[in-house]
């Protein structure tokens, strides 16, 4: 299965305007609302909070002093964090979070400024103060969380497969014995695939788009990671892809942080907790992932 690049880049459009006109329901229709977001409709926007004093925190003490919040977010995962090309505008539900958090801290989405991220550089741009805060599709561990801090979680996502639409021998991860299956270094799903299913023959590159790629020329032979960022790349060329939709993991994705800093930690849980409670977060959700037709109920804050 071949295919050039004009022609996925054809696909992706089309698929793009088939999400656009899908829409979300109760809302206006801008045509250009999001920077990009797969809705078309108008992006939402959230209160930024006045007078926002967060004791003990060094991180906040630093964003108030630059006037910015630096975010490290995915710039290739559509739905989740997608950079534009042409507006260099990014967007999706990380994004979404981003901005929300942000204004929970008091800060408009123009005093952010988004830090490109890949699976593999989100503890060290943490551990370097290379960003304030990643909101990365990242999964709340035990071993990330020996180095890092996280709010959270604001969304559970799980690890399933990416295959060529006509795949029927992929049905799950138990029928991997052979295959090539791609995934990205430094994430979950590649570790899982290596630890636990050796039978499968791992590549990695370092982001996902690279294993989408891999897929659609027929170098490998399925995609893996967190089933919300299979779907955006599912959907941006549905009659050549498809997600198998066998979940077989709990990826709860949380805001990352320097670790220690436990007063901004607190204070991002009850943004968190804020956002689910005002409709912030439904919002968030159905402008960006729920384009998927999916709705989920959001996940309980983990104050660990
Ligand atoms: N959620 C998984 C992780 O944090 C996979 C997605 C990603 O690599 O960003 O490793």
């Amino acid at each position: 299965m071949t295919r050039t690049r004009t022609t996925l880049t054809a696909t992706v459009f089309v698929a793009a305007l088939t999400l656009a006109a899908c829409g979300n329901e109760g809302s206006p229709t801008t045509g250009t609302g999001g920077g990009g977001s797969a809705s078309g409709d108008a992006a939402p926007s959230y209160a930024v909070a006045s007078d926002v004093a967060i004791t003990g925190s060094p991180t906040f003490d630093k964003i108030k002093a630059a006037g910015k919040v630096r975010i490290g977010v995915k710039a290739d995962q559509p739905g989740i964090g997608l950079k534009d090309a042409a507006s260099g505008q990014y967007a999706g539900f990380d994004i979404e979070i981003a901005k929300l958090m942000a204004a929970k801290l008091g800060f408009a989405p123009d005093a952010i400024e988004y830090t490109e991220t890949v699976s593999a550089n989100r503890e060290p741009f943490l551990q370097q103060g290379t960003v304030d805060l990643v909101v990365a599709s990242y999964t709340i561990n035990d071993k990330r969380k020996a180095v890092v801090d996280f709010a959270g979680p604001y969304y559970i996502a799980g690890q399933d497969l990416l295959v060529a639409k006509d795949d029927t021998s992929i049905t799950g991860v138990d029928a991997l014995s052979g295959k090539k299956v791609c995934s990205v270094e430094g994430s979950t799903p590649a570790t899982r695939i290596r630890d636990e299913h050796p039978e499968a023959t791992l590549v990695t590159f370092d982001t996902y788009s690279k294993c989408v790629e891999q897929l659609t020329s027929g170098s490998v032979d399925a995609v893996t990671t967190d089933d919300a960022i299979l779907r955006g790349y599912a959907a941006q060329q549905p009659d050549v892809l498809k997600v198998v939709g066998a979940p077989f993991s709990e990826e709860p994705y949380g805001i990352g942080l320097a670790k220690g800093d436990t007063a901004l930690r607190n204070a991002l849980n009850d943004a968190i907790e804020a956002a689910v409670s005002d409709g912030d977060w439904k919002k968030a959700y159905d402008f960006t992932l729920g384009g998927s037709g999916t709705d989920p109920e959001p996940p309980t804050v983990d104050r660990y």
